[in-house]
């Protein structure tokens, strides 16, 4: 367990070598999803802190627990949230990832609000434009992210994205970065298991890993 987390540092510190950039700029973000309190133990054992969850429910029953022998926890939301788990994520969550239309971001901005917690949040950009992918369109990107902030006042700290499957991701990753560059934002939340390495070389600041540290998940997991 705790030598996957080795080997994926690894190869975290060697793509930002090799794109030039220092190692401490990229964050992992080990995705959890579906796995049981046991198998994620030892990689908070290992000195990890930074967590990614798909869905608001498992992370309710999963972490509240892990909290209290690790308090310092950052939890990222990466999944889809709905309007009416709003007020449980920003209870659970240190940061969502997923803001990706206007109902959601001001339904997190009024309760964030009546909770005293304020999420760091990412607006996710569907930059495959794809029908069934979560996301804002990149050519509402800019307005969006003018809202979130601007108006809304949300601790917006950067854009995340899930390039399509089976294509190569550098066109969707240079995307990304070309919205946050052009809106002064400077966190990327790019790269899975698959290709951080590649989005790591695109200027990713946080990579999500689930399978290379985890090993695999059932199917739909
Ligand atoms: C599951 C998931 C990941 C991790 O995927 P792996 O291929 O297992 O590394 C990253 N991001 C999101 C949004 C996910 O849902």
């Amino acid at each position: 367990m705790t030598s996957k987390l080795e080997a994926v540092e690894n190869n975290i510190r060697r793509a930002a070598a090799e794109a030039g950039r220092p190692a401490t700029d990229i964050t992992l973000v080990a995705v959890s999803k579906t796995k049981p309190n046991d198998v994620i133990t030892p990689v908070l054992a290992a000195g990890h802190r930074t967590f990614g969850e798909n869905k608001v429910q498992e992370a309710a029953q999963k972490w509240p627990i892990l909290r209290e022998s690790y308090p310092d926890i950052d939890l990222h939301l990466i999944g889809p949230l709905q309007s009416n788990k709003v007020r449980q994520a920003i209870q659970i969550f240190e940061v969502i990832e997923t803001v990706d239309r206007p109902k959601l971001a001001r339904a997190i901005a009024r309760i964030s609000a009546e909770e005293g917690r304020h999420p760091r949040c990412y607006i996710q950009v569907n930059v495959g434009q794809e029908e069934q992918k979560a996301g804002i369109l990149p050519q509402k990107a800019d307005d969006f992210i003018r809202l979130c902030r601007d108006e809304l006042k949300l601790p917006l700290e950067g854009l995340m994205c899930i390039p399509p499957a089976g294509q190569d991701p550098t066109p969707y990753f240079t995307l990304l970065k070309e919205i946050a560059d052009r809106n002064g934002l400077n966190k990327l939340s790019m790269g899975m298991s698959g290709d951080f390495e590649t989005a790591i070389r695109c200027g990713a600041t946080s990579v999500r890993v689930g399978t290379a540290l985890f090993g695999d998940r059932p199917p739909l997991g």
